[in-house]
C-alpha cells in the first residue's frame, strides 16, 4: 500500500529586502495513514516552514508533495491545521467554533451539531458547547482548536508548537488526552515542537531536523508502549539521545565514544 503523505526532495528559499534565507534543503518524508510524526529541530531550522508547505500556504521552489498520489497546491480539506495559540474565533462559542469546517463543508443543521458535540467530548469539554472562547483557560482552548481540526476528518492533522504555551501539568493532561484520540484515529498527525520529551511522549516516529538549511538529519522510531507519560525511563533515555544528538551531531553511542578519546 502506498504512504498517504509523501514529500519528496522539498527546497524552500525565503526572500526578503535582498536577503535569500534557505529554509528547507532536499526534504524527503513518507507519513503513513494514522501515523503520529513529530518534528524537532533548533529554532528557525524550517519546522515551522515544512508544516506550512503541507498545508499547502506555502509554495516550495522545488520537491514534490502529494497526499494519496495527489499533489499539494493549496490549502484543502484533506488537511487541518492547529497553531500555538489556537486561532479560534472569539466571537463565536466553543460549539460555533468545532462547527465552523462542518459548515464550510455543507454539512446539515442537525449532522452538524451531533458531530461537533462528540468531537467536544473526545478532548473532555462535554458541557461546554455554549462558553465562549474568553471563559475558556489556555488549555481548553487547545482542546477545542484540536476538536475543530479532527471533526471534518482531515487525512492529515498539521500541529505547530500547540501546547508550547501551557503549563507542564496542562500539557501533561493533554498528552494523555491526544494518545487516547490518536490511537483510535486514521488521521496521521505532524507535529512540531521544540521539547524533545513531548515529541517522545506522543511520537510514532521523531524526525530530527539540522540547523538552517533544514534537512533531515535522523528519524528516530518510537517503540515504546503507549500510554507513555513524560516521565517515564524509557522516554527519558531516548529523549535525551535525540537531544544529544540535536546538540553534537552524532548519535549518544559517539559521543560517549568521543568523550572518551
Ligand atoms: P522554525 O519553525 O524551525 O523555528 P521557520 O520555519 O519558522 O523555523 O523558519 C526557518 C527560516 O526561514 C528562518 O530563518 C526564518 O527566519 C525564515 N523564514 C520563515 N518564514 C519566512 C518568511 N515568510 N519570510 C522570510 N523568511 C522566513
Ligand atoms: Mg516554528
Amino acid at each position: 500500500m502506498s504512504s498517504q503523505l509523501v514529500i519528496e526532495g522539498v527546497n524552500k528559499t525565503f526572500r526578503s529586502r535582498g536577503h535569500v534565507v534557505q529554509a528547507l534543503s532536499d526534504v524527503s518524508l513518507e507519513v503513513e495513514p494514522g501515523e503520529i510524526v513529530m518534528l524537532v529541530g533548533p529554532s528557525g531550522c524550517g519546522k515551522s516552514t515544512l508544516l506550512n508547505v503541507i498545508a499547502g500556504l506555502e509554495k516550495v521552489d522545488s520537491g514534490l508533495l502529494t497526499i494519496d498520489g495527489r499533489p499539494i497546491e493549496g490549502p484543502g480539506p484533506d488537511r487541518a491545521v492547529v497553531f500555538q495559540d489556537g486561532a479560534l474565533f472569539p466571537w463565536l462559542t466553543v460549539q460555533k467554533n468545532v462547527e465552523f469546517g462542518l459548515r464550510q463543508l455543507g454539512v446539515s443543521d442537525k449532522e452538524r451539531a451531533e458531530r461537533a458535540s462528540e468531537f467536544l467530548a473526545n478532548v473532555g469539554l462535554a458541557g461546554f458547547e455554549n462558553r465562549n472562547i474568553h471563559e475558556l483557560s489556555g488549555g481548553m482552548r487547545q482542546r477545542v482548536a484540536i476538536a475543530r481540526a479532527l471533526v471534518t476528518n482531515p487525512k492529515v492533522v498539521l500541529m505547530d508548537e500547540p501546547f508550547s504555551a501551557l503549563d507542564a501539568l496542562t500539557r501533561e493532561d493533554l498528552y494523555d488526552q491526544m494518545q487516547e484520540l490518536w490511537q483510535a484515529s486514521a488521521t496521521s498527525v505532524i507535529f512540531v515542537t521544540h521539547n524533545v520529551r513531548e515529541a517522545v511522549t506522543l511520537g510514532d516516529r521523531v524526525v530530527l531536523m539540522t540547523p538552517r538549511p533544514g534537512r533531515i538529519q535522523s528519524i528516530f522510531d518510537v517503540r515504546i508502549l503507549r500510554p507513555r507519560q513524560v516521565d517515564d525511563a524509557d522516554v527519558a533515555r531516548l529523549a535525551k539521545r535525540i537531544s544529544m544528538e540535536m546538540k553534537y551531531g552524532i548519535g549518544i553511542d559517539d559521543v560517549s565514544e568521543a568523550m572518551y578519546i
